[in-house]
């Protein structure tokens, strides 16, 4: 199928999406639309944000809602404000030929009273964040029993955000005969149980392989002393020239601080995260779709919704608490067909934390070395002189002053004017990086750039598992268990912390991951095992 015109959708939005520039379906949207268009199953599809899954299931809505009824027909619940925005916005596009179909945003943090009166006036799509939409049906101010579809978007991060009871109450609200749609990045267990204990039959499509980063994306790590995490940034940044990236840190002071740092130091930076007001926000990402300023620092949450597709990299100077947060974050590069780059800044106590990520995304990270201020130099230098072969030199404007020009360097050789115009841009990074020292980490792995397989990492971390002293765990037990989960020599195991209801225990990084694996298949007293790295 190569265009639109095949799924028996209507003129006006044939119309629409043909101004918006879509010419060819996307995977997610070949696969979906036709379901949508015709059956009533419910559908759950593991597609990430940039996919073009808002149009794969924003159409179909649209082209199945009754104007002439100004009953709410489609609910869609996603996780953030910004996300529910920019829903909004994308379905008023498709709408775009048919103004009498209302879409309305709820979400928490703005005046709830003006979106009832919106809602009372009638709105036939409801975009929502779970909060806010229990809110609403408390008051009994949103009326649910039209209801003929509900999309829960981006499922895996609204559950990790918390919103599993706010999801699981709206659902129980819903008319028996509502269509549940569902699209998650992934399909982790307990996004695996609301699809199975509210759908029914569901059809399943994945895009690409389950839980896989785009294949558009390389990963690379680096590896650097904890304290050099910000001169290794720089070097990565002024190393690839033209960089357009979110830089991602854990937490809004860490983000704060990371780009008041990089402003101070001259670059076109600036920080989005939750502390900012609403006007901040929206400047900031302004700013960032402009390419005013080039690298966004971000919260994971913040960055959301944020929709920009031409990212060169993505920046992870903190991984995310979680490995799946990672594939949110790398999944914002390599869009649209375009290449991108997902990169990991790490400490050598973090770095089997990519192991953990390579088995989640089924993709191996290239182990980078951080630029010597040498290379970075040469990088920049490059870049300059690649600015100086495209300056036009037929602009007429300069005409009138080249005899002062001329006049004033008239004794001086010309390699010398090329050497000083040269270093007039290039003295800062060369006194920068004078005597800059190697900021790399761990050994440097043999043979390029490909990461040693076979390192040993003696660091001790934490694993924990979901049973405690209730399960009559002591920590003789606990070691016992451990055992029988590691056949070959003893395992060294650091300390041990049981308390109510699970338990935590230090073991060598280089064995944690195949033990917590092992663990993870065995039972103690009945109960089946759940072992994974403690926060
Ligand atoms: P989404 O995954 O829905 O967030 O969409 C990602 C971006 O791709 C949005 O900016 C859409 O406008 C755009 N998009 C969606 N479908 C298409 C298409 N078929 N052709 C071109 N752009 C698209």
């Amino acid at each position: 199928m190569t265009d639109f015109t095949h799924f028996g959708l209507e003129l006006a939005l044939l119309r629409a999406i043909k101004e918006l520039g879509f010419e060819k379906p996307t995977p997610v949207q070949s696969k979906v639309l036709p379901l949508l268009m015709k059956g009533t199953e419910d559908v759950v599809a593991l597609a990430q944000t940039g996919t073009g899954k808002t149009a794969a299931y924003g159409l179909p809505l649209v082209q199945l809602t009754d104007p002439a009824n100004p009953a709410t027909q489609a609910l869609i619940l996603c996780p953030t404000r910004e996300l529910c925005l920019q829903i909004t916005k994308d379905l008023n596009g498709f709408a775009k030929y048919i103004p009498e179909i209302r879409i309305l945003a709820v979400y928490g943090g703005a005046s709830i009273s003006e979106q009832i009166r919106v809602l009372k006036r009638g709105a036939q799509i409801v975009v929502a964040t779970p909060g806010r939409m229990n809110d609403l049906l408390r008051r009994k101010s949103a009326k649910l029993d039209a209801v003929a579809s509900i999309v829960l978007d981006e499922a895996d991060e609204m559950l990790n955000m918390g919103f599993q009871e706010d999801v699981e109450t709206i659902l129980k609200e819903m008319p028996e005969t509502v269509r549940k749609l569902m699209f998650s990045a992934t399909m982790p267990r307990q996004v695996a149980a609301i699809a199975g204990k509210y759908m029914h039959e569901p059809e399943e499509i994945t895009i690409g392989q389950r839980n896989s980063g785009s294949e558009n994306i390389s990963h690379e790590y680096y590896m650097v002393h904890a304290k050099d995490r910000y001169l290794a940034l720089k070097r990565i940044v002024d190393f690839n020239r033209n960089m357009y990236a979110i830089i991602f840190c854990r937490t809004r002071a860490d983000t704060q601080e990371v780009a008041a740092k990089l402003m101070a130091d001259g670059y076109p930076a600036d920080a989005l995260h939750g502390d900012l007001t609403q006007d901040q926000r929206d400047r900031v990402m302004k700013k960032f779709r402009n390419r005013a300023i080039q690298l966004l620092v971000a919260t994971d949450v913040a960055a959301r919704g944020l929709d920009v597709t031409d990212l060169t990299h993505v920046i992870n100077y903190e991984l995310p608490d979680e490995a799946r947060g990672y594939t949110h974050r790398s999944g914002r590069t390599g869009r649209a067909g375009k290449e991108g780059v997902s990169i990991v800044i790490v400490n050598l106590r973090e770095e089997y934390k990519i192991g953990y990520i390579e088995r989640l995304i089924k993709q191996k990270f290239v182990h980078k070395q951080i630029p010597s201020g040498q290379e970075v130099c040469v990088s920049q230098l490059r870049g300059l002189i690649e600015r100086l072969q495209q300056v036009d030199l037929r602009d007429a404007a300069i005409k009138p002053f080249m005899p002062i020009v001329a006049e004033a360097l008239a004794a001086m050789p010309p390699d010398e004017v090329v050497k000083r115009c040269i270093l007039l841009e290039f003295n800062r990074f060369l006194s920068y990086y004078k005597d800059a020292p190697d900021l790399n980490q761990g050994q440097r792995p043999a043979g390029g750039h490909e990461r040693s397989r076979t390192r040993t990492d003696h660091t001790l971390v934490k694993l924990e598992i979901n049973l405690g002293a209730r399960n009559g765990l002591t920590p003789a037990e606990l070691i016992g268990v451990i055992n029988r989960a590691t056949p070959g020599p003893q395992l060294r195991i650091g300390r041990i912390q049981i308390t109510e209801h699970i338990s935590q225990f230090e073991v060598a990084g280089e064995a944690a991951r195949d033990l917590a694996h092992a663990m993870s298949q065995a039972s103690y007293n009945n109960r089946k095992i759940t072992a994974r790295l403690a926060r």
